[in-house]
């Protein structure tokens, strides 16, 4: 709608005066024209952002210099309406285009050519308005979608990094160094917990910052076991811990009352096993955002956490014999591979114990397989005892038990050797229904890996100084190669004590580094 009062400016360029004068009338009240000479030096110009008609004819246009013809092309006030010649050849819609008219009428000029014109124009302004519109809405969405990109490639890097080890330790460190770049983490810590079938509290594994101070690491213990009590329900029976890989370029982690600590629930499927423990600033505020990334990526977490817990305990179930619950054959040759290949590598000794019940086929003739059974199981659990973390024992086979023995010298291996035979031969195993108590002896074989031999050598020989304790006549031990200390089956004396060892802080199934026995269900 153009009002009379401001009639709407529509320019001519070199229009002969009659032609003008009809353009005018013919566009109607609300629009005035003005006529400028081809070579005027004030050009068109649209205003107030609406655009404006320009009238031209052919000849005019083509009469004027390039560069003025180019600069009118890039003036988007300006639309041009291109006047033909009654006689001037048919020109293609393309090359009206390409000279930056928007259309072209064909003299002799009527009234409805001019309004169609004018029409056109005007939906071709709405159009171009409709298209303005929606590159700043594309523009809009980009920048949001670039957001969600960051957001998404975030979550990805996390989750990609977190599935890429089936480590808990791994795990938790890499995600400490990912989050870092969401909020300024001054620590990362961690717990998971299950409930014993039989027991009446949790059994828990701590996670915690590296490289504390005693009090700070009680006081980490503490805050996650307040935490794990309070969120699961119930107090803490057992615990074990491990800490996380030390923190790049950084020295002693703070304790947890230096800074805020959030807990963020670990669940899967509803089943809640754990939460993450992030230490910040204690003004710290989080951002909208910042809080919907932070849960995506805590639930990206806990999966992979879940994923590495399950496995653990799959591989833990697969690594163990079915009836004495030690190491099972497999994971013993497992295990030996590895010690061997570090012992190559830092040339620190490594020793085996290789253990036969002797007679025991009598057990199972005399009292039955079940009662068989329970010496196995009994003989198993003497195998295991007095070890440090870091040995490994195992059922071989049958009637057969093996204990690996890293940092472990044949002359200790074989004192060890020799009290586990003792304390066999001054027990009674409660066996089979009737509970006998029934005396039985080992024999057993002991042998170190020398330099430049293999894993299945030391079996060999182990087994072969077992082979000479059960043909010596059995309840002894035979050492493989030449010693310094007493042999087969002689009492060892006291001042060959084992000497005391470092044993590292690492979560092992069957140790328990910190015991809370008197605490209960709440
Ligand atoms: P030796 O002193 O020469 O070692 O005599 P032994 O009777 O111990 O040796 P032998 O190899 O003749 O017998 C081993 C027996 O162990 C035979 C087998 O039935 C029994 N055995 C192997 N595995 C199991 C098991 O899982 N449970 C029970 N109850 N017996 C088993
Ligand atoms: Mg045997
Ligand atoms: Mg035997």
């Amino acid at each position: 709608m153009h009002s009379t009062e401001h009639p709407e400016v529509m320019w001519g360029l070199g229009l002969d005066p009659d032609t003008a004068a009809f353009v005018e009338a013919a566009a109607g009240a609300g629009y005035a024209l003005r006529n400028l000479p081809p070579d005027a030096v004030a050009w068109m110009r649209g205003s107030g952002g609406q655009t404006q008609a320009a009238w031209v004819p052919w000849q005019v246009w083509i009469g004027l210099p390039k560069n003025r013809r180019l600069a009118c092309g890039q003036d988007e006030c300006v639309r041009r309406i291109l006047i033909l010649e009654q006689d001037a050849e048919v020109l293609e819609t393309e090359q009206v285009l390409a000279e930056g008219f928007v259309t072209a009428v064909r003299a002799p000029l009527t009234r409805f050519k001019v309004r169609d014109a004018l029409l056109r124009l005007r939906e071709m302004d709405s159009l171009a308005a409709d298209l303005r519109r929606k590159t700043e809405e594309i523009a809009l969405e980009r920048e949001l979608l670039v957001r969600k990109g960051n957001h998404l490639s975030f979550l990805n890097r996390v989750l990609s990094r977190a599935t890429a080890s089936l480590d808990p330790v791994t795990i938790l460190s890499k995600a400490r160094s990912d989050l870092r770049s969401l909020l300024p983490l001054t620590a990362l810590a961690g717990a998971f917990w299950s409930r014993p079938e039989h027991g009446s509290g949790l059994d828990a594994e701590l996670y915690m910052p590296c490289l504390l101070t005693p009090p700070e690491s009680e006081e980490w213990q503490q805050a996650l076991i307040a935490a794990a009590e309070r969120q699961a329900g119930y107090k803490v029976s057992e615990y074990r811990q491990a800490c996380l890989a030390p923190d790049r370029g950084r020295k002693l982690a703070p304790g947890p009352s230096a800074g805020r600590l959030l807990f963020l629930p670990l669940s899967v499927g509803g089943e809640s096993f754990g939460f993450l423990a992030l230490m910040t600033d204690k003004g710290l505020r989080l951002a909208k955002d910042q809080v919907q990334t932070l849960n995506a990526c805590v639930n990206h977490l806990a999966l992979a956490l879940r994923n590495a817990l399950l496995y653990r305990q799959v591989k833990l179930q697969a690594d163990r014999d079915g009836l004495t619950k030690i190491g099972n054959r497999r994971s013993f040759e497992e295990r030996l591979a590895a010690e061997a290949a570090r012992h190559g590598r830092y040339d620190q000794p490594l020793s085996l114990i290789l253990v036969d019940v002797d007679h025991f086929k009598a057990v199972n003739d005399t009292h039955g397989h079940q009662a068989g059974d329970d010496v196995l199981r009994e003989m198993a659990a003497l195998m295991g005892e007095g070890l440090r973390s870091s040995d490994y024992p195992a059922r071989y086979g049958g009637e057969e038990f093996v204990v690996i023995l890293p940092h472990t010298s044949r002359e200790q291996a074989a004192l060890l050797a020799e009290r586990l035979r003792q304390r066999v031969a001054g027990r009674f195993f409660r066996a089979g229904a009737a509970k006998a108590g029934l005396s039985l002896t080992v024999s057993a074989g002991v042998a170190a890996l020398s330099p430049g031999s293999s894993a299945q050598e030391l079996v060999l020989l182990a087994d072969q100084a077992l082979y000479l304790a059960k043909n010596g006549g059995r309840n002894r031990v035979v050492v493989a190669g030449p010693l310094d200390i007493p042999q087969a089956g002689q009492a060892a004396g006291d001042a060959m004590e084992q000497p005391l060892r470092v044993v590292r802080e690492i979560i092992e199934p069957r140790i328990a580094l910190g015991r809370k026995a008197d605490r209960a269900a709440v």
